[in-house]
């Protein structure tokens, strides 16, 4: 008896002996240095020190880009189509090779883990709307739109990072994910470009199935209880990489312009969640 249960404590120390000797053996995500972090979530795949250098954007300058200072960009662009862009982090020398990392060279492993820094640019900008319309809620409709990418560049990469993070997004909270805007030609990278030929380059490049948009509104229209108020919809833009706005604007000008015809009633509010801003 008394063996027996000695052999019964045995058994149940060592499968959480062996599992806390595989936790503590596991390497960091980026750098793969001895990785015992006691950090949250996704963030436990990080060592300290590769968590400590995390460009968290812990203070808006521009109310509408979110950038952490004086904005020329915003100054210039006489609308917006979008209401504000909220990104997680900077994007600097570690970000850009974390998403390198991620983009070309296969880590996916990273995907959870940038998935939950766009989750924190989300609930950081959701907090801030509600802080602004705590009287006369009007009822949103919301849902996450992945800004895409080009087919060429989705057979050289195997997946669009906007909508794999956007997936997560909208896992996440709950959301539904509306892949409703379509890429209508190549552009060449972005960031290579002069902000006129970026802005030029963005006349017309995204166009949004309309059809999809007017059924997928439909059947949130049809979910909602009869009682409730006047309906609006949010629509919520993700990208991975915020630079000057131009291509979450043009996203948000061809989203505009397809809401108005699958629901002219339906006042539309769009904002965009990014991961980084450059
Ligand atoms: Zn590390
Ligand atoms: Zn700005």
């Amino acid at each position: 008896m008394a063996a027996d249960g000695i052999w019964q404590t045995i058994r149940h120390i060592i499968p959480s002996f062996t599992a806390l000797l595989a936790k503590r053996a596991r390497g960091c995500l980026i750098c793969g240095n001895r990785c015992d972090s006691k950090q949250p979530g996704q963030f436990g795949a990080l060592c300290e020190s590769c968590y400590r250098a995390i460009p968290w954007i812990t203070r808006v300058y521009c109310p509408v880009c979110g950038r952490p200072e004086r904005c020329p960009d915003c100054v210039r662009r006489r609308q917006a189509a979008f209401i504000a862009n909220r990104s997680a982090v900077h994007y600097d020398a570690a970000i850009r090779e974390w998403l390198a990392l991620y983009k070309y060279r296969g880590h996916q492993a990273l995907e959870p883990l940038l998935g939950d820094m766009l989750i924190i640019a989300f609930r950081g900008l959701k907090a801030q709307l509600s802080r602004h319309n705590h009287n006369s809620v009007p009822q949103y409709f919301e849902a996450v739109v992945p800004v895409p990418v080009s087919e060429s560049r989705l057979l050289e990469r195997g997946f669009n990072q906007a909508e794999r993070l956007a997936a997560r997004l909208a896992a996440s909270e709950e959301l539904p994910l509306w892949d409703v805007l379509r890429r209508t030609r190549h552009s060449d990278k972005q960031s290579l470009k002069t902000r006129g030929a970026r802005l030029r380059d963005t006349l017309h490049l995204f166009a949004a199935d309309v059809a999809e948009m007017t059924h997928l509104l439909q059947s949130m229209i049809q979910q909602r209880p009869s009682t409730v108020a006047p309906v609006s919809c949010r629509l919520f833009l993700v990208d991975d990489i915020y630079t000057t706005g131009s291509t979450a604007n043009a996203c948000a000008e061809t989203l505009l312009i397809a809401m108005k015809q699958a629901a002219p009633a339906v006042p539309i509010e769009i904002y965009c969640v990014t991961l980084a801003r450059s």
